[in-house]
C-alpha cells in the first residue's frame, strides 16, 4: 500500500533527525526530501536546526519549485532535489549531507572506489565525482542528477554527498553505506594497495542493483 502524505512527512522528519544523529550533517546543513503520493516533494526547510524541527516546519513544493504547503522556507538546495525527482520517476527520497569521509573524497575530486561488495549492490558501483558547480544553482542539480542514472550516490565537488533511494529512509541507508565505505577505503590505503573486486562478480552485483532499482523503486 502506498504511504499517505502524512506518512511521507513523518518519514522525512524522522530521517532528517537520523541524518543529524549519525553525524552526516551539523547545525542546519544538508537537506532531506521525499516524494508525496500526489507527486509533490516534502523537504526539510532552510535555516532550521534538526533538534527542534517539527512536522509543521517541513515544506512541500511542486516539481517546478513553487511552495504549495508547509511552514518553513524551501531549502537553498531545492534545485538539487528536484532535478533528481524530475529525471528519475522511480526516486522517492533524496538526501544531501556533508558526511565527513565522503566529503574528503569530494575535496580532492576523487571517486570513492567500490572495493567493498555491498557498495556495488546498494549503490551500483564507484561513487562518481561531479564537476564543480556553484551551490544552490540549477547547474549543480543538472550535474548531480546526470551522474545518478545507474548509481544511488554522487559526490559534489568541494561540497559533499547526494544519495537517492526508493524512499527517504532508503536514501539514508545509501548515505551510511557510502560514508562507511569512504572511511574504510581511507584507512585501507594506509595499509596497502586497494584490490578490486573480480570483474565478473562486480558485473553480477551491478546487475542486482539495476534489477532492484528497476523492479522495486517507484512501486508501493
Ligand atoms: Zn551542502
Amino acid at each position: 500500500m502506498s504511504p499517505t502524505s502524512e506518512e511521507v512527512k513523518q518519514e522525512v522528519l524522522a530521517t532528517a533527525q537520523r541524518v543529524h544523529g549519525a553525524g552526516l550533517v551539523v547545525g542546519t546543513a544538508g537537506n532531506i526530501s521525499g516524494r508525496m503520493p500526489d507527486g509533490t516533494i516534502c523537504m526539510t526547510p532552510s535555516s532550521t536546526p534538526y533538534e527542534t524541527m517539527g512536522l509543521d516546519d517541513l515544506v512541500v513544493v511542486d516539481l517546478e519549485g513553487n511552495k504549495v504547503d508547509g511552514g518553513g522556507s524551501p531549502s537553498t538546495e531545492k534545485a538539487l532535489h528536484l532535478s533528481c525527482y524530475k529525471r528519475y520517476p522511480e526516486v522517492g527520497g533524496v538526501i544531501h549531507s556533508h558526511a565527513p569521509y565522503a566529503s574528503m573524497f569530494a575535496l580532492v575530486h576523487e571517486p570513492i572506489p567500490a572495493v567493498i561488495e555491498e557498495v556495488v549492490v546498494y549503490i551500483g558501483g564507484d561513487i562518481p565525482i561531479c564537476d564543480y558547480k556553484t551551490t544552490g544553482t540549477d547547474e549543480l542539480g543538472d550535474e548531480v542528477a546526470s551522474k545518478l542514472s545507474d548509481r544511488s550516490a554522487a559526490l559534489m565537488a568541494n561540497h559533499g554527498l547526494v544519495c537517492i533511494g526508493k524512499t527517504a529512509d532508503d536514501a539514508l541507508h545509501a548515505s551510511l553505506v557510502v560514508e562507511r565505505t569512504a572511511e574504510i577505503v581511507w584507512g585501507a590505503r594506509a595499509l596497502g594497495r586497494l584490490q578490486p573486486i573480480p570483474e565478473k562478480v562486480n558485473d553480477d552485483f551491478a546487475n542486482v542493483y539495476g534489477f532492484i532499482r528497476g523492479e522495486m523503486w517507484g512501486k508501493a
